[in-house]
């Protein structure tokens, strides 16, 4: 799997033509490969390949469905998932991904960098920024307070290797918190119920209606301006009466959410910026 080649990974031949990086990464990743030949449906091992001075995570998938091997990036542009088909093996993946290398840096240099929930990070929460601070003495796990100079600060306790996930853990309670006051009007306006309300790492929707009455929603959106969090609320209790985008739809929405039109624009301008924020914590 020189340049062109076949396709395939030789090991007895050399890695001469990878980068340093990709050199490494095929090594670990044979090794992980080989341990798991066993387990034939298995893929490779998720990755980890520094590319222009970012971490940047390769994961594989099995898709039964899958007609060739298809890569695209993951959100916050913290790294790439591959798809194999039914019959690639590992070497083949991990040749595609290699030739591929030009493609990642492309796409990468179009996507902001991620920024984690960690000590001096500057996160946005309901739009204010407020930087991360670590407190070992704090009671509770996390507090959210404004110092003398204005800065709107989150303080977190404990141990600093915990600090992502008690962050993350706030903010979903925070939204939690906010989406349910906000439901519970919109439904109350509309005369509408819901059965259950969840609040989830949802990569690809703001929110969604189920035909059961759930309603489920981004933690993310607590990041976003109050209103934007409130109509996108008001948008999924209108899916409880109509589960469909029809003109009726957007009448109920805007029953319950009159100025609907400055929200959805924050959306499609900034939605995907939230994206970048908080590590591999779901
Ligand atoms: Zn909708």
């Amino acid at each position: 799997m020189h340049g062109e080649g076949d396709g395939r990974y030789d090991s007895a031949r050399g890695l001469s033509g990878l980068s340093p990086t990709f050199d490494r990464f095929m090594r670990n990743l044979l090794q992980n490969a080989y341990s798991l030949s066993t387990k034939p449906r298995l893929v490779p091992a998720p990755q980890t390949l520094e590319i222009d001075g970012r971490s940047v995570v390769v994961e594989f998938r099995r898709n039964a469905q899958a007609r060739r091997l298809v890569m695209r990036m993951l959100k916050k542009g913290v790294g790439v998932s591959v798809t194999l088909p039914p019959g690639v093996g590992d070497a083949q993946a991990l040749a595609f991904v290699q030739a591929h290398e030009g493609w990642i840096k492309a796409q990468l240099k179009t996507m902001p960098e991620a920024v984690p929930f960690a000590t001096g990070s500057t996160v946005p929460f309901l739009d204010e920024l407020h930087e991360i601070v670590h407190d070992g003495k704090l009671r509770g796990a996390v507090r959210n307070t404004v110092d003398t100079d204005g800065q709107c600060i989150i303080e977190v306790s404990g141990a600093p290797e915990h600090i992502e996930r008690r962050i993350n853990d706030w903010m979903k309670r925070e939204a939690r918190k906010a989406l349910a006051m906000c439901c519970a009007r919109h439904a109350e306006t509309l005369g509408l119920k819901y059965s259950k309300l969840t609040v989830r790492d949802q990569s690809s929707r703001w929110g969604s209606c189920s035909s059961r009455g759930t309603l489920s929603f981004s933690w993310r959106l607590i990041m976003a301006p109050y209103p934007v969090l409130d109509y996108v609320a008001a948008h999924e209790v209108a899916h409880l009466a109509e589960m469909n985008h029809s003109d009726r739809f957007w009448r109920l929405v805007e029953t319950a959410f009159p100025d609907m039109k400055s929200s959805r624009q924050w959306l499609r301008k900034n939605g995907s910026r939230l994206h970048r924020y908080g590590g591999a914590v779901a």
